[in-house]
Formats: structure tokens, C-alpha cells, sequence
């Protein structure tokens, strides 16, 4: 079937049925959503995908839930550590919420810090001077701080929920309606990525693992894990990806973000080639293909995560 529109009006996202039961939630941006979700039908119990950023959007998605499926979501998935995947978790507390183990680890070592640094220097009141000038990189600053600001809003009664069950490679729940796999492949995005694949309609939510017309964040990436990791996706044959950010795509978004990958590893190659004494990064244009983007700021900033990575690749090349 086609992609549709489901009628269940959210202030944080757009719902789209991807198939019978399975439902995609596009945020809208700088409402406090910030990751994409989603719900799945199992046949005879709820499933949701990621939950926000914000616990009034993840408010939204159990009651868009409990509308389309009848039940209270019985399981939800963190699919990595970040906190728009993760911070919508307390509305959830009567569910199973199931990560990766190293997700459950990075979650409980890094998110009280990040929390705290929030309350003390708030993100949104950040201003970046050099964004002043493209249009682009001022629209999708905005978004980002009107994100941020919601977060801070709900920062008095935002609580830290881990998961309550953790996995190390794949886990399997069997519905009446569908057999949904959680996968991990390991680390690209983050140190651990888990994705949830629907073998029967060859439809998968990818989380950040694959983000559609958006550049992907890659501070704490492992690009070459993320390289190995689309491949094994791209295996899978999709037809429907449900991104972490970024519309609902299809399969061929798989090998487009792979290929962004390859490209700014042979952007930075490159210019530090042509011009290894001056501040070669700073010469590198913004490929066509990726102007109409969003999250444009993520642009300059992988470039110099990607110079840093195979900088220091070359260099541990070297001690070998
Ligand atoms: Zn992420």
C-alpha cells in the first residue's frame, strides 16, 4: 500500500501508516520532538519506537498509540543513546523499554552529566555569530535552539528512565500480526546503533543509523563501523526506512547516506591533499546534492569530525 496520512493530529509530528498497523512519526521541528518515532501493531500487543525529546511529544506518541492500536504500549525500544531518541522514556514507565546493553551503559554514564549541563548553561540561549549570514544555517539554528527550549521547559520534571531489558544482538518479538526484529550491527552513529527490521514488509526504523535529506550528526561517530553497518542494512532489501530524522524513505536512502559518508572522507582527503599548510577544510564547497539538506550546521562540523577520524587513523596506520 502507499504511504498515508493517518488522522491523529499531533502538535510534534506527522503520522504516516507505512503499511497495516505500522506507523511513522516525522517530527515537526523545534516543537521538543526532535527524533522521528513510531508505533507497531504487533497483532496482539503495542510497540513504540524511540521517544522524543521531550516527555510532552512522547505524551503524544502513547496517545496517538493508544488511539490507532487500542492497548497501552506494552514495549519500547531506545534505539541508541541520544537524548532525542530517549528523553520521552518517563511516559512510558508501565512499558518494557528494551536497548542494547552498551545503550543502557552510555545512557546511565552520560545523560545525568548532559542533563546537568543543561540546567546550568541552557543550549538554546547559545548564539553562533557566523550563521548570521546564510539563511540556511540561521533557519536550522533556530529550529534547533526552539528544540532546546521546549527541553528546557520540561527540564523541572524531565526524569532519567533506563531501560528495563537489555540485548546484545538481536531480539525477536513474535506478534500475532508481525515478527519484528530489534538488530544491532554495533556502533556507527554512536558506539551502539539498534535498528527495528519488519522482515515481512521489508520495512525497517533505522534511528540515525540512516537520516533522510538531513546531515547526520558524527561527533562521537565511528565512521568506518557506520560504513560496515549500511552495508549490512542495505542487505536487508527495504523497500520502506523509517529515518531518525528526515522524511519516510526508501531502501536507495540506505546507499544515499552511505555515499555521504564516502564523500566527506574524500572531500577531507582531498583538501588536505591540495593544501596541507592553510586551513584546508575551510576550502571544501558543500557539495549540490546536499544544499537542500536540513541541518545544515551538521555540514562544516563532519567535515572536521571526518578530518580528525582518518587524521588519526592514518596516524595509529603509522604506529603499527
Ligand atoms: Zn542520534
Amino acid at each position: 500500500m502507499d504511504i498515508a496520512e493517518v488522522s491523529f493530529a499531533s502538535p510534534y509530528f506527522q503520522l504516516e501508516q507505512v503499511a497495516e498497523g505500522v506507523y511513522a512519526a516525522i517530527v515537526r521541528g523545534g516543537t521538543g520532538a526532535w527524533g522521528n518515532a513510531g508505533i507497531v501493531d504487533l497483532g496482539d500487543e503495542t510497540l513504540v519506537f524511540d521517544t522524543f525529546f521531550t516527555p510532552p511529544a512522547a505524551q503524544s506518541l502513547r496517545e496517538a498509540a493508544e488511539t490507532l492500536t487500542g492497548r497501552s504500549p506494552a514495549y519500547v525500544i531506545n534505539s541508541h543513546f541520544h537524548a532525542d531518541h530517549v528523553f520521552g522514556n518517563q511516559v512510558f514507565d508501565d512499558a518494557i523499554i528494551v536497548s542494547t546493553t552498551r545503550t543502557y551503559e552510555l545512557m546511565s554514564e552520560q545523560l545525568p552529566a548532559m542533563l546537568e549541563e543543561v540546567r546550568v548553561h541552557p543550549p538554546s540561549q547559545e548564539e553562533v555569530v557566523g550563521d548570521r549570514q546564510d539563511p540556511r544555517l540561521r533557519r536550522d539554528r533556530a529550529m534547533l535552539a526552539a528544540d532546546y527550549r521546549a527541553m528546557e521547559v520540561a527540564l523541572p520534571t524531565l526524569r532519567l528512565r533506563l531501560p528495563d531489558l537489555t540485548f546484545e544482538r538481536r531480539l525477536v518479538f513474535h506478534g500475532a500480526r508481525y515478527t519484528a526484529e530489534l538488530l544491532t550491527f554495533g556502533g556507527g552513529h554512536t558506539p551502539s546503533d539498534a535498528i527495528l527490521y519488519l522482515p515481512s514488509i521489508a520495512t525497517a526504523f533505522t534511528a540515525d543509523i540512516v537520516q533522510v535529506d538531513f546531515h547526520p550528526s558524527t561527533n562521537i561517530a565511528n565512521p568506518d563501523e557506520w560504513l560496515t553497518i549500511l552495508e549490512q542494512v542495505d542487505k536487508l532489501g527495504l523497500q520502506h526506512v523509517i529515518p531518525g530524522h528526515g522524511p519516510v524513505g526508501r531502501g536507495e536512502h540506505v546507499r544515499i547516506m552511505r555515499q555521504y559518508l564516502v564523500d566527506l572522507r574524500q572531500l577531507v582527503t582531498q583538501a588536505r591533499l591540495d593544501s596541507p599548510t592553510t586551513d584546508y577544510l575551510s576550502t571544501i564547497q558543500e557539495p549540490e546534492k546536499y544544499r537542500t539538506w536540513s541541518a545544515a550546521p551538521f555540514f562544516p562540523q563532519n567535515l572536521s569530525n571526518m578530518d580528525r577520524w582518518y587524521a588519526h587513523r592514518q596516524e595509529r596506520g603509522k604506529a603499527e
